[in-house]
């Protein structure tokens, strides 16, 4: 098993997270991009000689945008991804070009939130999100490219049913268990029983379910929140996955070096063991 952790590239100075991902223990990242100033050609040059430097390796690419994105439940559906039909043409072409630097980083795997999917397959909303999800797949597809979900702002069925009707051959999922937990959309060993098969990264991530029906859960520290490690690595060997398992923990500063830490030693201990 393969783990990883979750760089930051939000300014130009986060280009000094490669060699902190090697400091930590790291091989594998994942490139968190926010900032579509940033995926220049010059910019490319320069990470991957950091990455050659320090002999770290970025499993994906997760593309960001531009505009708000407000995580929960009131505000998600009308900021997050590529659901909000205002903010939709500017970030297909954002994506576009996130998929573009990633191929200069020689980065085969995509991946975003497509936002707080319609779970009505009928609906004009609904229909039109498929054709801009496809329009993306498809120039990821000519980069030699992977376009992964991110899950947790839809169920999984509405996410599978989701990749069928984009119906592309490179369509994947990053799964991360948590974000099921905190949107209270799934458990996420069911959900390795539906999306298994299209399952290419998985993100390790802890969160509390949430305690009411307007609010969304509380991220924790791994092995502290209802996340059922051990049930789900468990289920993840089951179905075979020899992907990357990259951890993210969404504080900054000492304590989430410390947190992350820690968890590298927990999951390595737990994979060994289930
Ligand atoms: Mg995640």
């Amino acid at each position: 098993m393969r783990l990883g952790m979750i760089v930051k590239f939000i300014n130009e100075e986060d280009i000094n997270q490669i060699k902190r991902a090697r400091d930590l223990g790291f091989e594998s990242c994942q490139l968190d991009g926010w900032n579509p100033d940033l995926w220049t050609d010059e910019m490319a040059e320069k990470l991957k000689a950091e990455l050659v430097k320090y002999n770290v390796s970025i499993s994906a690419f997760w593309c960001g945008w531009t505009g708000p994105a407000v995580w929960n439940i009131e505000f998600g559906p009308e900021t997050v991804g590529l659901v909000p039909e205002v903010y939709r043409h500017k970030r297909i072409e954002e994506f576009k070009r996130g998929s573009d630097f990633a191929k200069k980083l020689g980065v085969k795997q995509f991946v975003t939130h497509v936002g707080f999917i319609p779970e009505e397959p009928h609906r004009r909303e609904y229909k039109s999100l498929i054709i801009a999800i496809r329009e993306v797949a498809l120039h990821c597809k000519q980069n030699g490219q992977y376009f992964m979900f991110e899950t947790g702002e839809e169920t999984p069925l509405t996410l599978l049913r989701t990749i069928e009707d984009v119906g592309t051959d490179n369509l994947g999922v990053n799964l991360d268990p948590a974000n099921l937990i905190c949107y209270g959309k799934g458990n996420p060993i069911d959900a390795l029983e539906l999306l298994g098969k299209y399952v290419r990264e998985v993100h390790a991530k802890d969160f509390c379910h949430p305690v009411n029906g307007q609010s969304v859960g509380v991220e924790v520290p791994i092995g502290e929140g209802n996340v059922n490690f051990p049930a789900f690595f468990k289920k993840l060997k089951e179905i075979g996955y020899d992907g990357t398992i990259t951890i993210e923990r969404e504080i900054t500063g000492e304590q989430q070096t410390k947190d992350v830490l820690a968890a590298k030693d927990y999951l390595t201990e737990l994979w060994n063991n289930v």
